[in-house]
C-alpha cells in the first residue's frame, strides 16, 4: 500500500490516524497538500501541488500563523496548539486564487519537533453531498407539494395551489410564479399564479397566453433569454424568464413558469431533473384533480339532465340481469338499480314487451341495434299511458363486449302524436265526406296543370286526377262560364289569389255548381310555382238562393201590391218597412216610413195595452190578433184589425214583428151606428115606461098642488104644511130630472177609448131608467144588492143597454105569459158574484125561458120570434158584440122557471187601472 492509498483510505474511512501510528519523516507527496507547522501552529513550509492554488503559497518572512490561511469560520476547529489537533480530522477552507474557498481536509502528525499537516481536497465530496442533500430537500418538497394537492378538498384547491406556488417561490427566490395549462381553445392560460408582494406581477389568472410556449421543446426545461424567443415576449414581459414543462400521455399539458428569473445564476443546485419534478408535483394532481371535478361535474349533469328528461341509461348483462341509471329506477318506481331483466320487461306493457324482448335477444346475439317504443304497464286505466323510447348498442367486442342504451320518456310527444293522429285523421275524413275538393295546379309556362286533387274530388265528380289533364278540365266547364274560368285563371296569376264561381260537369253529366277559392304560391324570386286552391260544391246553395230570390220577388209583389197593410217593425215598435197601403194611411211615402215609430199614432194607453200584447208573444204562440185603435193624422180614429207574428233568436228573445193590418174603421162606425140605433130603439122601446117614470113624479106633484091649493080656498094654510109640500114638489122634480138626466146620458155615442168603472154603476143606471115601468107593468123586480165593488173595462153606458136589452126582452116574455095565465107572478131577479178574475151579473125570469131548438140562435142578428114591427131581432146580437167587446161573453140557460142571461166580464185589477192611467 502507497502512502498515497493509505492515506485516501484514512480519508474516505474518516477516522483520523491513531495515536501509537509510526510518524514517517515528512516527503513530498504527489498529492494534497502539506504543511509543517512549528508548535504553535505557524507556518513553516508549504508542499504538495495543492500550494499553487492557495492565494498565499509561501510562508511570509515573518512566520505567518495557519489561521492566516484560513476562512475565518475555520478558527474554531484548530483552537490551541498544534498538538491538541492530534488524532482529530480536520476540515479547513483556504483562501484560494480563484476567490472561492478550497476546501481541504487532514490531520496533524508529528514530525521531530515540528508537526505536519497532510491535507486533501475535499471539494468535489463536499459539493456532491451538497447536491445530494438538495436532491433529497427537492424531492421531499415535491412529495409535499404532489400531497398537499392530491389531499385536499377540491373547494381548498385553487388556494392549495397558491401556498404550494409560494412555498416554491419562496424557496427558490422566484419573483413571479405560475402554473399554465392547455384550455379548451388549445392555447395556454394562467391557471394560478403567485408574486412576491415587492415583486411586478406578470400574470393574472386566466390569462390567455396563445401558442407561444409550444415553440419550446416539451421534455426539459428552458432558461429563456427572450432575444432567441420573440414569440415568448409577451408571457415573460421582457425579463428573462424559465419555464418547466409537464407531459404526460398526451404530450406536454402543463408549464411551470418562473418570472424574472435566471435558474442557473439563483438556483445553480438545482437540477433540471428537480425542476421537471416540481412541475410534475404541481400539474400531476391538479390536472388530475381537475379531471376528477370535471368527471364529477360531467356526472352530476348527466344525472339531472336524465332525471330532467326523463331519461336514463341502462345496461344488460349476460341474458338475465339489467342495471338502471339511479333516475331511471326511480322513475320506474323500482326499488333496486339491479335487477332480472325479468323484473325490468314486466314494467312494459304486455302489448309491447314480447317484442322488447326479441329485439334485445337480437342486440345481445347479433348486436343489432335496438330502437323501440313502448308503454308501460299502468294499473290506472284512466290516465294516458307513459311511453317510453328505448335504444341499445353493443359497443365493443368479444369477452369486452357491453350491450348499454337508454330510456327516454317520450309520453309528450308520443300523446301529442296520436292526438294529432286523431285530428289529421279527422281532418282527413272531414275533406274526404265535405263537399269540397282540396286541389293543387303546377305553374307550366303560364298554364296551370291539375297534379292533385283531394280524395273528395271521386264521390263530388265521379273523376280522377288522369281525367284532368290537358284541356280535359276546360271541356268539363260548362259553355256558358268558360270565359269566366279562363279570367279566374288570368287573375290568379295576376293578383295571387282569385276566389270564383262556375259549373264543372259530373262524370255523369250533371253540372255543379263550384265555388273556387284559389291562392297562388311563388318561390323565394317571386315566380309561381303551384296554385292551391278549393272547390265548394254550391250547386244546392246557389239554386236555394235563385229559388229564395224567385219567391222573394214573388212576396215583394205580393206585399207592393196586396192591399193590406203590411209592415214590419222592432219591439219597440220602429217600422223597418212598411208597404204603400200602410204609407197611405200614414200620408207618406213607403220609402219615408222605416224609422217611424208606430206608436206615436197612439194614446199612451193604446201603445201600453198594445206592448202588453206583443210582451205576451213567444216562439210557442208567435201570433197575434186584435183591433187596435189609432189617431191618424188628420183622421179622427181609425180601427186597424192587425195581426203580428212575432220573429224570435234562438235564445227567446223577440226581435222583430211582421204584421198585417186591414182598416176595420168602417165596420166599425156602421157597428157603432147599430149600437146606437139599437140604443135609441131601446129609448122608444121605453117610452112607455120612462112616460111612467116621469107621469109618476108629475102625479105627485100635482096632487101636493091641489092639496095646496084646497088649502088655500080654505083659507087655513099653515107655513109648515105648505113648506112640507113645496119640499115634495122639489123631490119629485129633482127625480124626474134624474131620469131625463140619465136618458140623455144613455142616448149620447159612448167614448172611443174604453173605461174602467163599476158594473154596479150599469145596473144602478139600468134600473134607474126601467123600475117604475116595470113596476108599473106589475112586475116584480128582485134586485139583490151589490156586495163588492170591482172594476171592468169598457163603456157604462153599452153595458146599461145589454141590461135595459135583457130586462126588456124578459119583461116581453112575462107580459106575454101573464096574457095567457092571469093568476101569473112575473117576476125578474137581478144578481151578481165575482169570483178572483171575473164578475157575474145575472138577469133572470119566470118567463119560461126559451125554445131549446132555439136557444143556439137567439144571438144572431134580426132573429126574433116576435112579429113583424115589434121584435128587430138586434137586441141579443148588438148585446153580444158588446160584451165580447169588453172582453167578456154573454150567455144564456133555462132555468127552472124561465131563462137565465149571465153577462161574465173580467175585473181590472188596481195596478192595471193605476198603469192605464199613466200619462204617456
Ligand atoms: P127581439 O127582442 O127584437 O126579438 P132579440 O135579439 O132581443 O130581438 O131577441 C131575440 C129572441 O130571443 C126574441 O124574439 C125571443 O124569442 C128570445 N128571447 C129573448 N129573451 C128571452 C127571454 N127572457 N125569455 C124568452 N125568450 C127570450
Amino acid at each position: 500500500m502507497s502512502a498515497g492509498d493509505k492515506l485516501f483510505g484514512r480519508l474516505l474511512n474518516r477516522h483520523p490516524p491513531a495515536h501509537q501510528e509510526i510518524v514517517e519523516p515528512p516527503s513530498v507527496l504527489s498529492v494534497g497538500l502539506q504543511i509543517q507547522l512549528d508548535a504553535q501552529g505557524r507556518v513553516l513550509h508549504l508542499s504538495g501541488p495543492l500550494r499553487h492554488l492557495l492565494a498565499q503559497q509561501a510562508p511570509a518572512a515573518q512566520l505567518a500563523h495557519l489561521l492566516d490561511f484560513l476562512l475565518p469560520h475555520c478558527s474554531l476547529a484548530i483552537e490551541g496548539p498544534p498538538a491538541d489537533w492530534r488524532g482529530q480530522l480536520l476540515d479547513l477552507d483556504f483562501y484560494s486564487l480563484s476567490g472561492s474557498p478550497l476546501h481541504l481536509r487532514g490531520w496533524v502528525q508529528p514530525m521531530a519537533d515540528t508537526w505536519l499537516l497532510q491535507l486533501l481536497d475535499i471539494g468535489d465530496l463536499l459539493l456532491e453531498r451538497r447536491q445530494a442533500r438538495l436532491r433529497e430537500q427537492c424531492q421531499l418538497l415535491a412529495a409535499q407539494i404532489g400531497e398537499q394537492l392530491r389531499l385536499c378538498s377540491l373547494m381548498r384547491l385553487p388556494d392549495v395551489l397558491v401556498d404550494q406556488l409560494q412555498s416554491l417561490a419562496q424557496r427558490f427566490h422566484i419573483p413571479c410564479i405560475a402554473l399554465a395549462l392547455l384550455d379548451e381553445q388549445e392555447g395556454w392560460q394562467i391557471h394560478q399564479h403567485y408574486a412576491g408582494f415587492d415583486t411586478p406581477s406578470l400574470w393574472h389568472n386566466g390569462q390567455r397566453l396563445g401558442t407561444g410556449l409550444d415553440s419550446l421543446d416539451g421534455s426539459t426545461p428552458h432558461h429563456l433569454n427572450l432575444a432567441e424567443h420573440p414569440r415568448l415576449q409577451g408571457t415573460f414581459g421582457n425579463t428573462e424568464g424559465f419555464a418547466v414543462p409537464y407531459h404526460d400521455a398526451q404530450g406536454v399539458v402543463a408549464w411551470l413558469l418562473c418570472g424574472c428569473y435566471t435558474a442557473h445564476q439563483q438556483a445553480p443546485d438545482v437540477s433540471e431533473r428537480d425542476w421537471l419534478q416540481f412541475a410534475a408535483a404541481l400539474a400531476g394532481p391538479l390536472l388530475a384533480r381537475l379531471r376528477e371535478h370535471r368527471h364529477h361535474l360531467q356526472l352530476e349533469r348527466l344525472e339531472s339532465l336524465q332525471a330532467l328528461l326523463g331519461t336514463g341509461w341502462w345496461e344488460m348483462f349476460n341474458d338475465s340481469e339489467v342495471q338502471l341509471a339511479p333516475s331511471l329506477a326511480r322513475a320506474l318506481h323500482l326499488e333496486q338499480e339491479r335487477l332480472p331483466l325479468q323484473d325490468w320487461l314486466v314494467q312494459v306493457h304486455p302489448a309491447d314487451r314480447e317484442q322488447l324482448h326479441s329485439r334485445l335477444q337480437d342486440l345481445r346475439l347479433e348486436g343489432a341495434p335496438l330502437l323501440l317504443c313502448v308503454r308501460l304497464h299502468r294499473d290506472d286505466g284512466d290516465t294516458p299511458p307513459t311511453w317510453y323510447r328505448l335504444q341499445g348498442q353493443a359497443l365493443g367486442v368479444g369477452n369486452q363486449r357491453r350491450l348499454v342504451g337508454f330510456m327516454l320518456d317520450i309520453s309528450d310527444i308520443k300523446n301529442q302524436e296520436q292526438l294529432a293522429a286523431a285530428a289529421h285523421a279527422r281532418l282527413d275524413n272531414l275533406i274526404a265526406s265535405s263537399p269540397a275538393v282540396i286541389y293543387v295546379q303546377r305553374y307550366v309556362e303560364g298554364a296551370l296543370q291539375p297534379t292533385f286533387f283531394s280524395d273528395s274530388l271521386q264521390p263530388l265528380l265521379g273523376w280522377t286526377l288522369a281525367d284532368c289533364t290537358g284541356a280535359a278540365l276546360v271541356d268539363r266547364v260548362h259553355p256558358e262560364d268558360r270565359e269566366r274560368y279562363f279570367e279566374r285563371t288570368r287573375l290568379l296569376l295576376r293578383e295571387g289569389s282569385v276566389r270564383a264561381r262556375y259549373r264543372l260537369r259530373d262524370s255523369r253529366g250533371n253540372y255543379h255548381w263550384l265555388l273556387d277559392e284559389a291562392r297562388l304560391l311563388r318561390d323565394d324570386l317571386g315566380l309561381p310555382v303551384e296554385a292551391v286552391g278549393l272547390w265548394l260544391d254550391v250547386t244546392d246553395a246557389t239554386l236555394a238562393a235563385e229559388h229564395v230570390k224567385q219567391s222573394e220577388e214573388r212576396y215583394r209583389m205580393l206585399v207592393e201590391d196586396s192591399p193590406a197593410m203590411i209592415c214590419r217593425y222592432r219591439p219597440d215598435l220602429t217600422l223597418s218597412f212598411g208597404n204603400r197601403p200602410l204609407a197611405t194611411y200614414l200620408e207618406c211615402s213607403p220609402e219615408g216610413l222605416p224609422g217611424v215609430n208606430l206608436g206615436s199614432w197612439m194614446s199612451a194607453q193604446q201603445r201600453e195595452s198594445f206592448l202588453q200584447r206583443l210582451s205576451q208573444l213567444s216562439p210557442e204562440f208567435p201570433v197575434s190578433t186584435a183591433e187596435i185603435n189609432l189617431q191618424l193624422p188628420g183622421r179622427e180614429h181609425a180601427w186597424w184589425v192587425w195581426s203580428d207574428r212575432g220573429v224570435f233568436d234562438e235564445q227567446g228573445r223577440l226581435l222583430e214583428v211582421q204584421a198585417v193590418g186591414r182598416d176595420n174603421t168602417e165596420v166599425r162606425r156602421a157597428q157603432q151606428q147599430l149600437t146606437q140605433s139599437a140604443k135609441m130603439a131601446t129609448l122608444g122601446e121605453m117610452a112607455t115606461g120612462l112616460a111612467h117614470e116621469i107621469n109618476q113624479p108629475l102625479n105627485v106633484m100635482r096632487m101636493a098642488i091641489i092639496n095646496v091649493l084646497k088649502r088655500l080656498g080654505n083659507g087655513d094654510l099653515q107655513i109648515d104644511y105648505l113648506t112640507d109640500k113645496l119640499n115634495r114638489i122639489d123631490a119629485q122634480v129633482q127625480r124626474a130630472a134624474r131620469v131625463v138626466d140619465h136618458m140623455r146620458v144613455f142616448g149620447r155615442r159612448s167614448d172611443i177609448e174604453q173605461q174602467p168603472f163599476n158594473p154596479a154603476q150599469a145596473i144602478d143606471g139600468t134600473l134607474s131608467l126601467l123600475a117604475e115601468g116595470m113596476r108599473g107593468k106589475g112586475v116584480e123586480l128582485r134586485v139583490s144588492e151589490c156586495a163588492f165593488a170591482v172594476q171592468v173595462r169598457g163603456y157604462v153606458d153599452q153595458l146599461e143597454q145589454v141590461l135595459i136589452n135583457l130586462m126588456v126582452n124578459a119583461r116581453d116574455a112575462l107580459l106575454g105569459k101573464r096574457e095567457a095565465d092571469g093568476q101569473f107572478k112575473p117576476w125578474i131577479a137581478v144578481y151578481t158574484e165575482r169570483d178572483e178574475h171575473a164578475v157575474r151579473l145575472w138577469v133572470e125570469d119566470n118567463g119560461g125561458g126559451i125554445d131549446p131548438r132555439l136557444l143556439e140562435r137567439i144571438f144572431e142578428p134580426f132573429f126574433t120570434t116576435k112579429p113583424v114591427g115589434v121584435g128587430t131581432g138586434l137586441g141579443l146580437s148588438v148585446s153580444y158584440g158588446i160584451v165580447q167587446n169588453m172582453g167578456g161573453t154573454l150567455s144564456v140557460r133555462n132555468s127552472a122557471e124561465g131563462a137565465r142571461f149571465c153577462i161574465e166580464l173580467p175585473i181590472v185589477h188596481d195596478a192595471q187601472i193605476t198603469s192605464d192611467a199613466r200619462p204617456a
